[in-house]
């Protein structure tokens, strides 16, 4: 027997391993419902960051979700060729520790965004600005942005996230006011968009 022992990660193990005493097939059964199990975690919390993102709505919206789904792509991959990789008894380790580093990722994003939002007492400051134009992407994300002319320097336009009762409300040329939360941790999000 070659290879790794999938259960403790020990090189070329005997049959049963005699690090951890588990045969390769039992080993291979339990790697492979572990990983299972791991991306069903990491989809969890990735749903847990929709509902996050709707109660407290970060400035850079947009931002946090391509991150987010960039780190999916590449756990989803990840999975499947660690479960390639598992059959074939080729070395995983290295990728497997990657993808337990970007297993708790969503989870952390999403609890980041309820503390910076939940526990955030400061009094939002008044921004005023004009609605530019306005996207809306239909699908589970219910993407609406309000694109509007930025007041942070070095940034032309703001993609502000709203509900759908705003989305309809506003319409381009629309002065605008917005109410940002500084966020506890930093991270600006909005409280509410007025009528200006
Ligand atoms: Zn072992």
């Amino acid at each position: 027997m070659t290879g790794y022992c999938l259960n403790c990660g020990a090189q070329n193990p005997s049959e049963p391993c005699d690090n951890c005493a588990s045969t390769a097939a039992l080993s291979e059964f339990i790697f492979r419902r572990r990983l299972l199990y791991s991306t069903a975690i990491f989809l969890l919390g990735a749903l847990a960051f929709l509902p996050a993102m709707h109660y407290y709505p970060p400035l850079d919206a947009d931002g946090m979700m391509i991150f987010l789904g960039v780190v999916a792509a590449v756990e989803l991959v990840l999975a499947v060729v660690l479960d390639r990789r598992a059959r074939q008894a080729e070395p995983l380790e290295a990728l497997r520790r990657i993808f337990r580093g970007l297993l708790p990722v969503p989870w952390l994003l999403s609890l980041l965004l309820v503390l910076n939002g939940r526990f955030d007492t400061s009094p939002p400051y008044r921004e005023v600005t004009r609605v530019v134009s306005k996207f809306a992407m239909p699908g589970v994300l219910h993407t609406r942005r309000l694109m509007v002319t930025s007041w942070r320097p070095g940034q032309r336009i703001e993609r502000v996230p709203v509900d759908e009762d705003d989305f309809a409300r506003f319409r381009n040329g629309d002065s605008v006011e917005i109410l940002v939360q500084p966020g506890l941790v930093g991270i600006p999000w909005i409280y509410s968009v007025l009528r200006h």
